[in-house]
């Protein structure tokens, strides 16, 4: 596994573009809304990996709930795998907590399933499927 991107929670999208464009000297890759997840996303590619803003589009987006909890700041890992499906079965064999037992559609039409923070010290860990 490698960690595909790190997905930061924010207030507003507009606001925290211009502090990423402002740290790392250009604009984002892409934006994109993720319907399942009913948020906006802005992309910033970094080598291998990105950095993903996401800004809620609905009071029940997870990440509308996720700030009214708590700040805005890092929302979740995510590491990519070669079979979703498998890993899932896997690591549920291995006896880790899953929030999605079956993969979902996230960003960019790809496949995701996130874990139970109870599995990972309190971190909100995605998995995403990457051919
Ligand atoms: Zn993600």
């Amino acid at each position: 596994m490698k960690i595909h991107h790190v997905a930061i929670a924010v207030e507003s999208l507009r606001a925290t573009v211009q502090d990423f464009e402002r740290l790392l000297g250009r604009a984002p890759d892409w934006e994109e809304d993720v319907e399942d997840q009913k948020v906006r996303v802005a992309a910033f590619a970094l080598g291998e990996s990105r950095i993903e803003l996401l800004e809620a589009t609905s009071p029940e987006s997870p990440v509308a709930r996720f700030l009214s909890k708590r700040a805005q700041g890092l929302h979740h890992i995510a590491l990519a795998v070669a079979d979703l499906p498998e890993m899932l079965t896997q690591l549920q064999r291995a006896g880790v907590r899953l929030i999605d037992r079956v993969p979902r559609a996230g960003a960019a039409k790809q496949r995701i399933a996130f874990l139970h923070p109870a599995s990972t010290a309190g971190a909100l860990i995605e998995l995403i499927e990457e051919k």
